[in-house]
C-alpha cells in the first residue's frame, strides 16, 4: 500500500476520541515511525490541510505535522510555515489572552467554527532525530498547534466551540462569515 492510500478518519469514529501515547526514544528512529510520518505528510498534502495529527490516520501516537504553504487557500492571510514534525509535544500557555479563529479540520469535512484559544504558547517537543526542542508560537500558529495537539488528547475543535451559532458549513462560512470580524469572546 502506498502512503497516499491513507484515508482520513472522520468525526464519529471512536479512534479520534482516544488519547495517544508518547513515543520512546528507540521508536523515534524506527522505520515504522518514519513510515507513519511520511504517510501523514502525503495525506496532509493530498487533503489540502495545514496540519495533521497521527490519530487522524488511525495511529494513536503523539506525532503532529504542521506546514503552511504560501498563499494558503484554506486559511487566507496566514504566514507560511515550513514543515515541522512535533513528537511528544507539551504546551505551556504564555499569554492567556484569547484569539478567535474560524477553525476547520480534515476530520470534520465541510465544517468551520469559531474557537477562542490563548494567543501565545511555548511548545516543548522532540524532533525526528530525537533531540528536544523548545519554540514559542503566537497568532495563527498558536491556534493551529493547539488544535493539532488537542487531537492527541482525543479532543476535536467542535468540543471547544463557545457559541454553536458560530458553527457553519464551509460554503456558508465563505458566503456569510469570512469577511466579517470575529466577535469577541
Ligand atoms: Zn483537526
Amino acid at each position: 500500500m502506498s502512503a497516499v492510500d491513507s484515508k482520513i478518519i472522520h468525526m464519529g469514529n471512536p479512534i479520534l476520541r482516544q488519547p495517544s501515547r508518547q513515543l520512546k526514544q528507540n521508536e523515534i528512529a524506527s522505520a515504522w515511525l518514519h513510515d507513519i510520518i511520511n504517510d501523514m505528510i502525503a495525506t496532509m498534502h493530498q487533503e489540502g490541510g495545514i496540519g495533521l495529527a497521527a490519530p487522524q490516520i488511525g495511529q494513536l501516537v503523539q506525532v503532529v505535522v504542521v506546514e503552511i504553504p504560501k498563499n494558503c487557500k484554506r486559511y487566507v492571510n496566514t504566514q507560511p510555515f515550513e514543515r515541522t514534525i512535533f513528537i511528544n509535544p507539551h504546551i505551556e500557555v504564555l499569554d492567556e489572552t484569547v484569539q478567535g479563529c474560524w477553525e476547520s479540520c480534515l476530520s470534520t469535512p465541510g465544517l468551520r467554527g469559531v474557537v477562542y484559544r490563548p494567543r501565545k504558547i511555548r511548545v516543548n517537543y522532540l524532533q525526528t532525530d530525537g533531540q528536544p526542542r523548545q519554540a514559542v508560537f503566537d497568532n495563527f500558529l498558536a491556534t493551529a498547534l493547539q488544535h493539532e495537539f488537542d487531537h492527541l488528547q482525543g479532543i476535536l475543535f467542535v468540543d471547544r466551540l463557545h457559541n454553536s451559532r458560530l458553527l457553519s458549513t464551509h460554503e456558508n462560512y465563505l458566503r456569510f462569515w469570512r469577511d466579517k470580524p470575529i466577535p469577541p469572546l
